[in-house]
């Protein structure tokens, strides 16, 4: 869309109250008008259920692999899999924070705590060069039927990959989890990352001899000069973080491995029992393959919502807009700037915002002040340490129980929502080195003690 068209767009929208919000970097809950039943839109679904099983099952493959080269993939048998832990403790602090009753079942899913990468993306990042490597395997000759994948260790794959390339443009954690894992099969790695990057993900990076390349400007930037790269070079294959299906379908897998989790704790899924899901969400492909799994499995029992800072609202103003893609939050006039790494997205994904359009409940905004806090609480009241954006989808439980009765009926939440289990999905947070987290708490600390004297402002005032 040309900046004429989002001038329009923004002249025909200036009494738009929610427009106005996001400017102020209000913290707002965003219910989506246009979710429906997923029976009803489940057929007419770009991807289906059978992509999700045939993702699982090529990471069941790769699984002997994951478990000889990884060795801290070995206790899950070579499967990239995190815990699901209640939280009664954090439930009660966050409750507190937010000033709302404790929810009763409140879980954390501890994708902070992933191997190999230590945040969501060891989901479809690896997903995606796995995909890729297998591909080339075939092609070459070098698969049959019934071969042992811990194979790809070998010298023939080594040698094969070596005359390839990876190139991804990333925020940070994408470019761990590609960077880490196209090494280690043998792949030229090539990661483009925006200036504000984290230092010590840079360092770790090169320390594995992935080429890391610096750019000035934000994220976006660092995509479309990879994307520019990746198509001028010979063997090479770009991840597209904002435009990737086999990204997408490596989150969704997680769906299956959720189900059987709740299946071991004993936790009823059903109508009277809803699973609510809150996801971070930065270009939408990880939160929106997790959520289009889910629904899969659970269809109308589980409501997923997307959680987004303040500054870096990108999926809400797409969704709520309709022009997805279409329009970044600079065109709004915010910043882009956040303490959340990997939700400092400005564009959303070209096709995950429209793929939601039918499947997603709503989406809330936090701020860094919020996430910082949460970060404090976590640690203390779970011993558990994330890092900001991964806390992002915390206060989702309190949004809902401080909406109005419309809101909830809206949602079809105003007969369930006591009987509900509560996941906020932690999406990173384990490679984070301990001076940094000690920043992130203190700054917690500082945020809870001085500037709310105890309590978030905004989420308490808002209304939905
Ligand atoms: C990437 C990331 C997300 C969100 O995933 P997207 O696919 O960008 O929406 C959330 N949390 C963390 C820590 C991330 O690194």
């Amino acid at each position: 869309m040309n900046p004429l068209t989002i001038q329009d767009w923004l002249d025909q929208n200036a009494s738009d109250p929610l427009l106005h919000r996001l400017q102020q970097c209000e913290e707002l809950l965003w219910i989506n008008p246009k979710a429906t039943s997923f029976e009803s839109v489940r057929t007419q679904l770009p991807l289906s259920y059978s992509d999700i099983e045939d993702a699982a099952a090529r990471l069941e493959r790769f699984a002997a692999y994951f478990a000889a080269v990884f060795p801290e993939t070995a206790e899950r048998g070579g499967i990239i899999e995190s815990d699901l832990i209640r939280t009664d403790s954090a439930a009660k602090a966050v409750a507190s924070l937010f000033d709302t009753e404790t929810p009763a079942n409140l879980l954390i899913k501890c994708d902070s705590h992933l191997p190999i990468s230590g945040s969501i993306k060891a989901r479809g990042g690896i997903y995606e060069i796995l995909q890729y490597a297998e591909s080339l395997a075939q092609k070459n000759g070098l698969l049959y039927d019934g071969i042992d994948y811990t194979c790809f260790d070998s010298e023939p794959f080594k040698a094969l990959f070596g005359q390839h390339s990876i190139v991804v443009g990333s925020t940070g954690n994408l470019g761990l989890s590609i960077g880490i894992m196209s090494a280690k099969l043998g792949f030229r790695v090539t990661v483009h990352m925006s200036s504000d990057a984290r230092e010590w993900k840079k360092a770790m990076l090169r320390s594995k001899g992935v080429n890391v390349v610096e750019h000035p400007s934000d994220y976006s930037v660092a995509v479309a000069q990879g994307r520019e790269e990746a198509l001028a070079t010979p063997r090479c294959h770009f991840v597209d973080d904002e435009d990737s299906t086999t990204l997408f379908l490596g989150y969704s897998v997680a769906a299956l491995r959720l189900k059987k989790q709740l299946e071991e704790q004993q936790i009823t899924v059903d109508t009277q029992h809803p699973l609510i899901v809150y996801l971070p969400c930065g270009v939408g492909g990880g939160p929106g393959g997790v959520a289009f799994g889910l629904k899969h499995v659970f269809g109308d029992a589980v409501h997923c919502f997307f959680a987004e800072p303040t500054h870096s609202p990108c999926m809400l103003l797409g969704m709520h807009s309709g022009l997805h893609n279409g329009i970044s939050v600079q065109d709004i006039g915010l910043d882009n700037r956040t303490c959340a790494d990997g939700l400092a997205v400005g564009r959303p994904s070209a096709f995950v915002g429209e793929l939601m359009d039918p499947l997603l409940d709503g989406i809330f905004t936090a701020s860094d002040d919020t996430l910082y806090a949460l970060v404090k609480l976590v640690a203390d009241s779970e011993n558990l340490s994330i890092e900001p954006s991964a806390t992002a989808g915390l206060p989702g439980f309190a949004w809902l129980q401080k909406a109005d009765n419309k809101t909830l009926k809206q949602l079809g939440l105003e007969a369930s929502l006591a009987q509900a289990t509560h996941i906020a999905w932690a999406t990173g947070g384990n490679m984070v080195p301990e001076e940094e987290r000690a920043k992130y708490y203190e700054l917690g600390r500082l945020t809870i003690t001085s500037l709310f004297s105890g309590r978030p402002a905004d989420l308490r005032r808002s209304s939905v």
